[in-house]
C-alpha cells in the first residue's frame, strides 16, 4: 500500500508552522524572517511532492546521487528550491553546484575553489554558508571558530562563489536547550566577524536548529533551521 504522505505530514507541518511563530513571537521576530528547510535525505519523492503541495518550497537533501536522483524525479515542481545541508567532499561538488540555492556545509579551501571551478564554468554563482565547529568533537565536520577569519578571505580569489553566512551542528547530545549556548555562539561571532568587509562575503544567514532545538535557535537569530524528522518522522 501506498503511504498517504498529504494526510501525515499536514499535521506535522502544521505544528512546526506553530513552533516557529511561537518562537518568533517570544524573540520579538517576524515570522517571515524565519525559512524551514524541510530535510528530506532517505525520504522517497512523493513525501517532498506531497510536502510540497502543502506549502514547502524549501527541502535539504545530504547526500550527492541522492540528491541528483530526486531533482531529476522532481524538476516537474515551479519554484521547488534546494538546499544542500550535508557535508560536501570535493568529489560532490558536482552535483550541486546550480543546482541548489545555498551549499548549507563548507568547510574548507579546497572544496571552495572545486565550486568556483564548476561554478565558473557554468556562469553561475553559486551561494554558500561556511560550517563552524562550535563543539570542538574532532570527528564533527566544520571548521574551527579561529579558522574561520582566513576561510572567508578565500572567497575574494572566487568570484563564482559568495558566502552568505554561517551554519553549526551541536553534540547530538545537546538536545533542546543544551543546544543553546552553541547558537548564541555562532550568532555573535557572525555579528563580530562581519564587521569586517570582505569581497563576495555578505553574512547574513545563521542556518542552525533541527528537530529538537529549532525553536531555541529561533530565539537566538536562526534565519534557516533545518527540519527532517518533525516532518517526514523517523529515517530507517
Ligand atoms: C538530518 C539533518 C537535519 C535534520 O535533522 P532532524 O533532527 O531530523 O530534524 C538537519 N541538518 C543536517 C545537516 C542534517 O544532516
Amino acid at each position: 500500500m501506498t503511504k498517504d504522505w498529504t494526510s501525515l505530514l499536514a499535521p506535522r507541518l502544521e505544528a512546526i508552522r506553530a513552533r516557529m511563530e511561537a518562537a518568533c513571537r517570544r524573540a520579538g521576530r517576524s515570522p517571515g524572517e524565519v525559512t524551514l528547510v524541510a530535510v528530506s535525505k532517505r525520504k522517497p519523492p512523493e513525501a517532498i511532492r506531497a510536502a510540497y503541495e502543502l506549502g514547502c518550497r524549501d527541502f535539504g537533501e545530504n547526500y550527492g546521487q541522492e540528491f541528483r536522483d530526486k531533482a531529476r524525479a522532481l524538476q516537474d515542481l515551479p519554484g521547488l528550491r534546494w538546499h544542500f545541508v550535508g557535508p560536501l567532499q570535493r568529489n560532490k561538488v558536482k552535483y550541486v553546484v546550480g543546482k541548489t540555492v545555498l551549499l548549507h556545509a563548507v568547510d574548507s579551501e579546497p572544496v571552495i575553489r572545486e565550486i568556483q571551478k564548476r561554478a565558473s564554468r557554468l556562469g553561475h554563482v553559486q551561494e554558500v554558508l561556511v560550517e563552524v565547529n562550535l563543539s570542538g568533537e574532532a570527528t564533527k565536520a566544520g571548521i574551527p571558530p579561529g579558522e574561520l577569519d582566513s576561510l572567508l578571505d578565500t572567497f575574494a580569489e572566487t568570484p563564482n562563489v559568495r558566502c552568505v553566512g554561517l551554519m553549526t551542528m551541536p553534540p547530538a547530545s545537546a538536545l533542546g536547550e543544551a543546544a543553546r549556548p552553541y547558537f548564541v555562539r555562532l550568532r555573535e561571532l557572525l555579528e563580530r566577524t562581519r564587521k569586517k568587509p570582505r569581497r563576495n562575503v555578505e553574512l547574513h544567514h545563521l542556518s542552525m536548529g533541527m528537530t529538537s532545538d529549532f525553536d531555541v535557535a529561533i530565539e537566538e537569530g536562526a534565519t534557516l533551521i533545518r527540519v527532517g524528522t518533525a516532518l517526514f518522522g523517523p529515517r530507517d
